[in-house]
């Protein structure tokens, strides 16, 4: 029979008691540490809002997630060895590039390896390696930015710390090759953080809070869509994002202009467009996007689409609440949700002041 996966509350039930009942089955996120643990995990557990529920290994490395020290996720009984024991070595080497050579070196087999890690995780050993690599470059990323908070607070602006994390995020500059137009990455601070912008010379193709854990696999995914390389550097459309997103932080702006290079499918971009549409100071639910585009039976499709959405602030994902009015989920954090609302039911009531005194 298939493995019928129970509500979240039933699994963060589950996460308290420290059941066994999921063992192997279900896994939990914690937003706050950017772990995630086995729900029998012994560690101090998480608030109910920070959890997130996954059912493979492979989401929760996908979604930028670390396995926990003390629970060790990625360890399993009856296993074969090979598995266990290279995991043992990357978790020793950190460091090393764990290629088809440096394995066949060390005396394995590569086409081995790969049968007894897609048995095991459902995925490869380097997949294994290539999400650690991409968390890491969250966590130094997020790291940076405390370091730039603690160095304002300190009356210091050079926010080395984390230009340095930025740079292991994108990469080296990459050779231009393919004649495919290169793709710039900057990023810029604003009252809620650094925000990373990436942009060819006239459309933006994604804008996120530094710290978005989805981050590093949204830039590798949008690399892979447009067949380039992110450098790096500045274009025109990220100066004038940068320009908007100051006058909207300020108060002055409620509309974007920035032209945006929207991937995805027809239908997300067309719950994207929806988005777009919903007026700075207003809320929608779910619920009430698929009514609008006569599908009400696509909730669920509209709600991945939001999440989908590489564009903070500007496709107002923020502007999604619960059908029953509450906060919900919010890729940037809930506190920046409530922060964004805030700041634009504010907007709203200095605009209707205006209109009637005028
Ligand atoms: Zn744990």
């Amino acid at each position: 029979m298939l493995f019928e996966r129970p509500a979240d509350d039933t699994l963060y039930d589950a996460l308290i008691a420290r059941s066994a009942d999921y063992e192997g089955q279900i896994y939990v996120c914690v937003k706050t540490t950017g772990i995630f643990c086995r729900l029998t995990c012994p560690a101090r557990k998480p608030k109910r809002e920070n959890t997130l529920f996954f059912d493979t290994i492979a989401a929760c490395m996908h979604s930028g997630f670390r396995p926990c020290r003390r629970c060790k996720p990625l360890e399993q009984a009856g296993r074969e060895p090979v598995v266990d024991e290279l995991l043992a070595r990357l978790d020793n080497e950190p460091e090393l590039r764990w290629t088809e050579d440096e394995l066949v070196r060390r005396g394995y087999d590569p086409s081995t390896v790969r049968r007894a890690f897609k048995r095991a995780f459902g995925m490869t050993f380097h997949d294994i390696v290539r999400y650690r690599r991409l968390g890491e470059a969250a966590r130094q990323l997020a790291d940076g930015a405390r370091v730039i908070d603690a160095q304002i607070d300190a009356g210091y602006e050079s926010p080395s710390g984390f230009r340095a994390a930025f740079q292991r995020l994108i990469g080296k500059p990459p050779a231009l090759s393919q004649n495919r137009e290169l793709l710039f990455a900057d990023w810029f601070d604003t009252p809620l953080g650094p925000m990373i912008a990436v942009a060819d010379k006239t459309h933006l193709h994604l804008l996120e809070f530094h710290d978005r854990r989805a981050l590093p696999t949204e830039l590798e995914a949008l690399q892979k869509r447009v067949r380039s390389s992110v450098a790096i550097g500045r274009t025109p459309a990220i100066d004038q994002i940068e320009a908007e997103i100051r006058d909207y932080f300020e108060g002055r702006l409620t509309a974007f202009k920035t032209p945006l290079a929207l991937g995805g499918t027809p239908f997300e971009k067309h719950v994207w467009t929806k988005l777009i549409e919903i007026p700075s100071g207003q809320t929608r639910a779910y619920g009430d996007l698929a009514r609008e585009m006569l599908r009400p039976e696509a909730v669920r499709a509209v709600g991945r689409a939001n999440g989908a959405n590489q564009f903070a602030i500007i496709v107002p994902c923020h502007r999604i609440l619960g059908a029953d009015g509450s906060l919900t989920g919010y890729g940037g954090g809930l506190w920046r949700k409530q922060w964004l609302l805030r700041h634009e039911e504010k907007m709203r009531e200095q605009a209707t002041a205006m209109e009637e005194t005028a």
